[in-house]
């Protein structure tokens, strides 16, 4: 028998056992996953520092941290969640008591990417658990650090018929792709989002596929120009640009172009000093495939900013480019990199219809105080989820369901919706003999 094979046998039978549904088990679980954490937090920091040169504010502040959000919501509200709800009956049958039961789908599998490896392996992994689950986490291979940490980790707090983790490439996902699983939860790439589906649909298993895209960000003529750059900056360059809900391109009125450029720039000095390419703090690309990927786009414009890049270091610097258009390269595929192209506009409407044929992006962000534009936006255009003047704070919040939609992914998780994707919701009619 193949390990998959073996583990997903492992956890069926210790799921069948009925202790992952106990409400008492699952609180434990997750309070011992929380010292778990506790314990390993300087080699989770170390290792997003070996594998993405994270800072230790970066790393905590955008993965710890929100995994122990999470974690505290969960631990807070799982009884509430986790008891059965009374709903009306219909008038036609009086007699009758209607009730929702969540129950656990049994063995998860999480497939995680690595740019966020270990919030984006343990935030769904809180779902699983919480709703009564087995799971077994397959982190990604390019960030082999983070990913024999989070082996160490859940192998040092629950046992693997309970929670496990395997390790691979390609070949290991696949190898786990081939057995049947109750629940799949992938974040990834839209590519390989279609081979999960796919693989998923000959045991008929439901999945979650968190994907990619390209987000826009918009920046009319009336927009508040100083707190604009601060969070463009911000969701850009965080991870340098290896944010799944990063802003991909920005559109901005043409009247406005000129100040906007040139306080991104001031906020990038302020942000990463004068010359980042000498910052130690600035997050790398993570390998020299995606480097070269990535700096090739470096040459589809004009840098109005920035430009430089350091094949040995893997550096490239935080970048806007002018000279761009819908049809250029960099304009074709989602960016995942330092490089914020800009275009600008008069009319939005002819930028909207655009956006709107492209594939469906995962984020959008909207800065402008016009609530015309505000709901014609919000209306003519559809997202995953985004912010209006702001960017990336929306997935913050434990109570907005965060996920794409079309090719930007489907389903959601974050607070009560991480419990509720990983149950399956059971009606039932009660009535009197
Ligand atoms: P990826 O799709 O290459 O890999 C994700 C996982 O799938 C990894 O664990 C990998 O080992 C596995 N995998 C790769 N190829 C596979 C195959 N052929 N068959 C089965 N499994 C395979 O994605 P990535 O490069 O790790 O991550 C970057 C992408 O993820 C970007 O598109 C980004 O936007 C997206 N992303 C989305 C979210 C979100 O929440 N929506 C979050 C982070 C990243």
């Amino acid at each position: 028998m193949n390990q998959a094979k073996q583990l997903v046998s492992e956890q069926r039978t210790f799921f069948y056992t009925g202790q992952t549904k106990n409400v008492e088990y699952r609180i434990r679980a997750l309070q011992q996953l929380r010292v778990g954490i506790e314990k390993y937090q300087q080699r989770i920091l170390d290792a997003l520092r070996a594998d993405l040169n994270k800072s230790e504010a970066e790393g905590y502040g955008s993965e710890i941290r929100i995994v122990l959000g999470e974690l505290d919501f969960a631990l807070e509200h799982l009884e509430e969640w986790a008891t059965p709800k009374s709903v009306p009956t219909a008038a036609a049958i009086p007699d009758g008591v209607s009730t929702i039961y969540a129950e656990p789908y049994g063995v998860a599998l999480i497939i995680a990417p690595w740019n966020y490896p270990f919030q984006l392996a343990f935030g769904p992994l809180i779902g699983a658990i919480a709703a009564g689950n087995c799971a077994v986490i397959k982190p990604s291979e390019l960030t082999p650090t983070v990913s024999h940490l989070i082996n160490d980790l859940i192998q040092d707090v629950f046992p693997r018929e309970y929670i496990a983790v395997m390790e691979g490439e390609v070949e290991t996902s696949t190898e786990l792709l081939n057995e049947h699983f109750d629940y799949i939860f992938f974040t990834g790439s839209t590519g390989v989002g279609r081979i999960v589906m796919k693989a998923a649909a000959k045991h008929l298993t439901p999945v979650t596929l968190e994907l990619g895209g390209k987000s826009p960000v918009i920046v009319h003529k009336d927009a508040d120009l100083k707190l604009t750059a601060q969070r463009i900056v911000r969701g850009k360059y965080l991870n340098a640009g290896q944010t799944c809900v990063a802003p991909d391109y920005l559109f901005v009125h043409e009247q406005v172009h000129d100040a906007l450029i040139a306080l991104i720039q001031e906020e990038i000095q302020d942000k990463f000093g004068n010359d980042v390419m000498k910052n130690s703090d600035f997050p790398h690309i993570v390998n020299a495939r995606n480097f070269d990927r990535v700096s090739r786009f470096l040459e589809d414009g004009k840098a109005l900013i920035g430009g430089r890049s350091e094949r040995d270091q893997l550096l490239i610097e935080p970048t806007v480019l002018g000279d761009v258009d819908w049809s250029s390269a960099i304009m074709q595929e989602e960016i995942f990199g330092p490089i914020l192209p800009v275009m600008t506009y008069q009319d939005l409407n002819p930028v909207l219809d655009e956006i709107v044929r492209r594939p469906k992006p995962l984020a959008l962000y909207l800065f402008t105080e016009d609530e015309q534009l505000q709901e014609q936006v919000l209306n003519q255009v559809s997202f995953g989820g985004g912010c209006i003047n702001d960017t990336l704070s929306h997935m913050t919040s434990h109570y907005l369901p965060f996920g794409g939609v079309g090719e930007s992914g489907m389903g959601s998780y974050h607070g009560q919706q991480s419990f509720d994707v990983f149950s399956h919701h059971k009606s039932i009619m009660k009535r009197s003999e």
